[in-house]
């Protein structure tokens, strides 16, 4: 591998002001967690990071610098000595290296160093000179190069980049705050996390269970769906915690008219949400929510859902298309979890004409037929709390059926 170090920018947070220390120390914090193990040294300077490869493999290194958010884009650096014959011959072996076609080219200098002899320009008709008349694939493209070679002069060396890779972008995971995401199994939620993640909320996550009614693989399957999110968060762990729903879904089939049921279904999830959000000191509930996907997220459904909650309800989904949120859902590894047919409590009982557009008069009419205040109250003191690592191998599927006596046996083996 030619390369020597990555360069690493941040974009966006140099706009923050005074916040951007914060965010910086966040971002080298984060940074450093995602490297662990491997041999790199990452150095801070102030507008941009360098990660110094030593004798790690690039591409491995690459593929952890994708987990942390908050990293505009990077580039591969070759370093070599600042004497001018020195660049000369580095810069064509780095161009030998990646040019394997006819392209255009272009050769910026930037020096940094401004006791350099020569200056930014006579580097640049120098350096690009001795390169096009060794290499004969180039031509020169100043406004739509293909291969743009950048060589900064700085007083230790001169480093050598090319292309510049986009990373994730956003804040570092955490800077924000923390939101609780409703996680179900399916394929939303989770890029939905993603993307909070992505924008600085660091995240715990609820999904409402209804096993034995549902299959314990359903509940294995949101733990490895945390597992995947995990890799994204502050600490590579994410708190999961598991609402007991069976009650208040039998509730709802016994007491509720089959086109409310899902309305209501969702105003129990969201009055849930938003106790757990408070006690667990999350400043929002996210969810995977996307006008118009099925009945219950039509305006008017999402109306009358939302108005068992005032706390702020973040729905980074909202006007995707759902191609694009598959495309995500694979990006980080999440798609072929979320199509495995398990049921979850929404899926159980559907009913064959959902209200779609439900009216809050008519849903709060139907909900006095039960004491849901009581089981709202009993479900949010029984949950079932687990810390899943992304490197976990907790398996919950052979331990029983339900899962709060899954997850209590596991604590009592603790
Ligand atoms: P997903 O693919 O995320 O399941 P969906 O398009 O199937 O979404 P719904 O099933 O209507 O849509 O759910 C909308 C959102 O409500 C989900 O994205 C998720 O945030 C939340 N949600 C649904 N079911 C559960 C559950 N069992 N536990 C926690 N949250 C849930
Ligand atoms: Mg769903």
């Amino acid at each position: 591998m030619i390369y020597d170090e990555i360069l690493v920018r941040f974009g966006d947070l140099t706009l923050k002001g005074k916040n951007q220390k914060i965010f910086l120390n966040s971002l080298f914090k984060l940074m450093a967690l995602k490297m662990e193990g491997l041999d790199v040294d990452i150095e801070n300077q102030h507008d941009r990071i360098f990660i110094h490869l030593k004798n790690e493999d690039c591409n491995k290194v690459i593929e952890r610098l994708n987990l942390v958010s908050g990293i505009s884009s990077y580039s591969l650096v070759k370093r070599c000595d600042s004497d001018l014959e020195i660049i000369k011959k580095t810069s064509l072996e780095l161009i030998n290296e990646i040019v394997k076609k006819e392209s255009s080219f272009k050769l910026n200098t930037k020096r940094a160093n401004k006791d350099y002899p020569i200056n930014s320009i006579e580097i640049t008709k120098r350096v690009s000179g001795y390169i096009l008349s060794n290499c004969k694939l180039l031509h020169v493209d100043v406004h739509n190069p293909e291969v743009l070679l950048n060589i900064e002069i700085r007083r230790d060396s001169a480093y050598l980049f090319t292309n510049e890779y986009k990373a994730l972008g956003g804040y570092p995971v955490g800077v924000a705050g923390k939101g609780l995401l409703m996680l179900s199994g399916g394929i939303d939620s989770p890029v939905a996390g993603f993307m909070a993640m992505k924008q600085g909320i660091e995240i715990e996550c609820i999904h409402f269970e209804s096993t034995p009614l549902t299959s314990i693989e359903s509940a294995q399957k949101v733990i490895d769906l945390v597992k995947k999110m995990a890799k994204y968060s502050k600490n590579n762990k994410i708190n999961l915690h598991m609402i007991p729903f069976r009650e208040i879904h039998m509730a709802l089939l016994d007491n509720i008219p089959e086109s409310y049921n899902i309305t209501i279904m969702r105003r129990m999830m969201y009055r849930i949400a938003e106790r757990l959000a408070k006690k667990k000191d999350c400043l929002c509930i996210v969810n995977g929510e996307s006008v118009g996907q099925v009945a219950s997220q039509t305006l008017q459904s999402m109306n009358t859902i939302n108005s068992v909650t005032n706390y702020p309800i973040l729905r980074p989904l909202v006007t995707y298309d759902k191609q694009d949120i598959i495309n995500i859902s694979k990006k980080i590894d999440c798609y072929d979890l979320s199509i495995k047919p398990f049921e979850d409590c929404c899926t159980v009982y559907v009913p064959k004409a959902p209200a779609t557009a439900p009216k809050i008069g008519k849903a709060e009419a139907f909900e006095k037929a039960f004491d849901y205040e009581t089981m709202v109250n009993e479900a949010v003191e029984n949950v079932r709390s687990i810390t899943i690592d992304m490197n976990s191998d907790l398996d919950i599927t052979l331990l029983g059926l339900e899962v709060r006596e899954v997850i209590d046996s596991l604590k009592m083996n603790k």
